[in-house]
């Protein structure tokens, strides 16, 4: 017969017993071991527990964290937005008169206007694409282009009309080539772009296309990877979906957008047109 192992022992082990029974669990396994002395046993590491499964606790969307982006690799002496504050008293106005005739970036040489951004300056509702093509360069307003066209019949579908929201991109003169803006571009003239948002403070952003959404998400994950979720930016909702100009060339892509755009329909009470928009299957020139 096994010694009893001494009273003051005993009264440890039921009271750690105790304790782990107040913390939900109650179900051990005793480990083999050999016979101790009454001494060694003093040195027995306790049995080891065995956590009782725990019911999931159901997650409201609400509670949900914003997806983890990354960061998008910044030039050292340019601060996108961790450093820039909301301007009291700011207005597009303003914005454009700081704007000027502006050659802070490479992006000058080639420009014929420069396309600051078009709409309601109090809309709820603000797109944001790329850079100005060919159309917007030659008439300083944004997609107004074939791109500019499919937007409009979005917005109308939405039940909206284009005087309604607001439309600007992230660079405000046309990229040689229509090619994308390069980073250092980006970086000099989007702070402009987040004045602009701040001043006119709208309910929902949307993102057309990758350049727009990374710049603003400062992320260099592809747009594929987030488009039609709602993202925090700034304290505000922002939608990334895809550019007109890319459903020009892949019109099977535009009920994702549609299915997008409904989201942005359901935040701002929108009832919308019965149908999605339609879209040429001709090929795009470019841009906004
Ligand atoms: S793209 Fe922006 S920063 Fe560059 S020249 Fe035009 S307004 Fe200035």
């Amino acid at each position: 017969m096994a010694d009893r192992i001494p009273i003051a022992l005993e009264e440890k082990f039921r009271r750690r017993l105790a304790f782990y029974q107040d913390i939900g669990i109650d179900l051990f396994y005793r480990d083999r071991f050999p016979q101790q002395t009454a001494s060694a046993a003093e040195e027995i590491t306790l049995p080891k527990p065995v956590q009782k499964p725990q019911p999931l606790k159901p997650v409201s969307a609400t509670a949900q964290p914003a997806p983890k982006l990354n960061v998008l690799p910044r030039s050292p002496d340019v601060s996108l937005f961790e450093s820039m504050n909301k301007i009291a008293g700011d207005s597009l106005p303003k914005i454009l008169a700081d704007i000027g005739d502006c050659t802070r970036c490479k992006l000058h040489r080639g420009r014929n206007k420069l396309v600051f951004g078009d709409g309601n300056p109090n809309a709820q509702l603000v797109f944001v694409g790329e850079g100005p093509g060919r159309d917007e360069d030659a008439q300083g307003l944004p997609f107004v282009g074939r791109a500019g066209k499919l937007l409009n019949q979005m917005i109308e579908a939405m039940g909206l009309q284009r005087k309604d929201v607001y439309i600007c991109n992230v660079v405000k003169c046309r990229p040689p080539e229509n090619r994308a803006p390069e980073k250092d571009e980006v970086e000099i003239c989007s702070p402009f772009l987040l004045r602009q948002l701040d001043a006119i403070a709208p309910k929902v952003i949307v993102c057309l296309g990758s350049v727009a959404a990374q710049t603003l998400l400062e992320t260099n994950r592809g747009i594929s990877h987030f488009r039609g979720q709602w993202l925090d930016f700034r304290g505000r909702k922002l939608m990334a979906t895809y550019h007109p100009a890319y459903l020009l060339r892949n019109p099977s892509a535009k009920g994702e957008v549609w299915k997008d755009l409904q989201k942005v329909m359901a935040v701002l009470g929108l009832q919308g047109k019965k149908a999605a928009p339609a879209v040429s299957s001709q090929s795009s020139g470019k841009s906004s």
